[in-house]
């Protein structure tokens, strides 16, 4: 690895890079199918993903025609490590043995380690014989949506296809590594103006925000429209944020902190509510709602922005889903994809109907929202929202922090990068984006 490494760091060309022989093995962040039960009957906030995570070395599998190994520069943590890690809401190993059922490629996935992480920036090393539009050397991030495109399904949105899997999550041989394995369609261009890490944050939470507040097939924001965006400065949140400011838009950002309330602030977020601050107790106990604190935490945003939120976009699900359908304006919409505090919801349906609300479901985003929305950060209008940098070896830390929400937007991991801010090669944009606005989230982190 270390004549690759110094390879890509030399800026050598795909001709160089393809001489050079491939190590066998890959240092990697995995999860052990022998420690699956590790977890069994403690609570979610118990479980530790320090002890279920590891770094090793593991086999680099043969690789199918339609498939690029990658060197990874930089990785970085999204919720869903913190799942696989705790064997939440089930062990990930179900997801890889189904597909080591499917095909002869798909078997290579069901191993008794499971290689997490669904973002990489990096460079091409190999592409396997089908692929036409990428090459040994070309530099890359990585979109996590995993298609079978000989599947009819998989032909309209990639995302009704039948066995859409999220690369990393449902898939083997994730980001968290040296060396990563992606089907061809999973590649976009890195922006030139950003550091490894800054353009490995990106792709999951970009382009499942872009879907749900963008692309036609969530609720694109329209001009004027009011948006509660829950979890303002996490990943998709921090990311929803700057979809509606840049859709001429207006959003009001739920946070945990006056420190997260402030960095919104500078990114340009003018209506935010402090949920710690307000102590909204939207469940009077693990059973029942109070409609009450529902109707205080939809005066504060009237109080705010002067209407009820055209859109709310939902993701802690079961703790939020009462107070989302509630204060949701008449006809409006609520978008949703997760349920971080728990998936059996509750809502009051007669504000649903009667009010003529929609919950619309969403996941990702096919490749080319993907696409567009890794555009949107190739242009500079959307920033990556940077917090925190951690080496792969400490990446287990990392998705500590995340699963105890001790972290702001998102989380980089190094890989191959040796350390933070490589990788710029369009610095004139970079000066055009600013410093200032590129390093928010660090700031204040
Ligand atoms: P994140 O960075 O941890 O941000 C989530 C934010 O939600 C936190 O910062 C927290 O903000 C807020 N939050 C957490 N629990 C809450 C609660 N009980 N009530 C109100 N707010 C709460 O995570 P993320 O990357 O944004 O992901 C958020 C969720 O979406 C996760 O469940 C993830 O798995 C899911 N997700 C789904 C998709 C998909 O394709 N379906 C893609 C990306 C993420 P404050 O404490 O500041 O309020």
């Amino acid at each position: 690895m270390t004549e690759i490494l110094e390879a890509v760091r030399a800026g050598a060309s795909g001709e160089t890079l393809a001489s050079l022989p491939l190590p066998k093995t890959t240092r990697a962040l995995f999860v052990k199918r022998d420690e699956q039960g590790m977890f069994d009957a403690m609570d979610s906030r118990d479980k530790d993903p320090r002890q279920s995570l590891h770094v090793g070395e593991v086999p680099i599998p043969e690789l199918a025609p339609d498939e690029a190994y990658v060197a990874v520069m930089a990785s970085s943590i999204n919720f869903n490590t913190v799942w696989t890690s705790i064997f939440e809401p089930m062990s990930t190993f179900g997801f890889l043995d189904r597909l080591g059922r499917e095909s002869v490629w798909g078997k290579r996935h069901a191993q008794d380690y499971h290689v997490v992480g669904s973002d990489a920036s990096g460079v091409v090393l190999r592409v396997g014989s089908l692929v036409r539009n990428w090459k040994v050397g070309d530099v890359v991030t990585v979109h996590c949506n995993y298609v079978d495109d000989q599947d009819p399904s998989a032909h309209d949105d990639s995302m009704l296809s039948s066995n859409q899997r999220i690369w990393g999550f449902e898939t083997n041989f994730g980001g968290l590594a040296d060396v990563c394995v992606v089907k061809a369609n999973q590649l976009m261009p890195k922006p030139t103006h950003l550091s490894w890490e800054e353009a490995a944050v990106n792709a999951l939470c970009n382009s499942t925000s872009y879907r749900m507040l963008v692309s036609a097939n969530g609720k694109p924001v329209t001009q004027g429209d009011k948006v509660l965006i829950w979890g303002a400065s996490g990943g998709i949140g921090s990311f929803a944020v700057q979809y509606v400011l840049n859709a001429g838009a207006t959003p009001i950002g739920v946070v945990s902190s006056a420190k997260k309330a402030a960095m919104l602030r500078e990114l340009g977020c003018e209506h935010v509510i402090d949920r710690a601050e307000k102590n909204y107790q939207f469940w009077k106990d693990e059973h029942t709602q109070d409609e009450s604190e529902w109707r205080r935490f939809g005066k504060d945003i009237r109080a705010l922005v002067g209407a009820d939120p055209d859109i709310v976009f939902e993701h802690p699900g079961r703790s939020t889903m009462g107070a989302s359908v509630f204060v949701t304006k008449r006809a409006g919409t609520i978008v949703t994809c997760a349920a971080t505090s728990g998936y059996m919801i509750e809502y009051d349906n007669r504000h649903l109907w009667m009010k003529l609300k929609t919950i619309k479901g969403s996941h990702f985003s096919n490749y080319r929202e993907a696409w567009a929305a890794n555009q949107a950060i190739c242009d500079g209008t959307v920033v990556p929202p940077l917090s925190a940098v951690f080496s792969l070896d400490t990446a287990a830390d990392a998705t500590y922090e995340m699963h105890h929400n001790r972290h702001e937007g998102k989380i980089g991991v190094l890989c191959l990068a040796e350390s933070e801010g490589l990788g710029v090669t369009n610095t004139e944009l970079r000066a055009k984006v600013g410093e200032d606005r590129l390093s928010i989230f660090r700031r204040y982190a």
